[in-house]
């Protein structure tokens, strides 16, 4: 699905693009700045992404800091995730960070 916001043919709000990673903000936010970065090469989560590709998993965390960065939550800050795998709550099976900040998130598993 994220391969489609990558090609365009899914409209998506981009906060931050680099020749290898996407940016957007999360459709469904669950805090006040909910963004997602992504690799725009197809590997379904973040572990398939590391083991075979380690150069573009520090694109993505680069991309993901400077997101941080820039939307204000460097000073408070917030929330990095890659959900995993059924268990770990992955719903879409293409690798991608969540950027989660803005307001105090609390324990993560409550
Ligand atoms: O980590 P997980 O796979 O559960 O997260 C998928 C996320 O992708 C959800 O937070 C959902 O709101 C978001 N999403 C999106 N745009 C889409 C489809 C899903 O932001 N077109």
């Amino acid at each position: 699905m994220f391969c489609r916001i990558v090609a365009g043919e899914i409209p998506a709000t981009v906060v931050r693009e680099t020749d290898t990673t996407l940016a957007f903000r999360d459709i469904s936010p669950k805090a006040p700045v909910h963004v997602l970065v992504i690799p725009k090469e197809h590997f379904v989560d973040v572990v398939t992404m590391a083991q075979a590709d380690p150069e573009l998993t520090g694109a993505v965390m680069e991309t993901a800091a400077t997101v941080a960065e820039q939307e204000g939550l460097s000073l408070d800050g917030f929330r990095l995730i890659f959900n995993t795998g059924p268990w770990g709550g992955q719903e879409v099976f293409h690798a991608h960070a969540h950027v989660l900040g803005g307001a105090p998130l609390g324990p993560m598993l409550a």
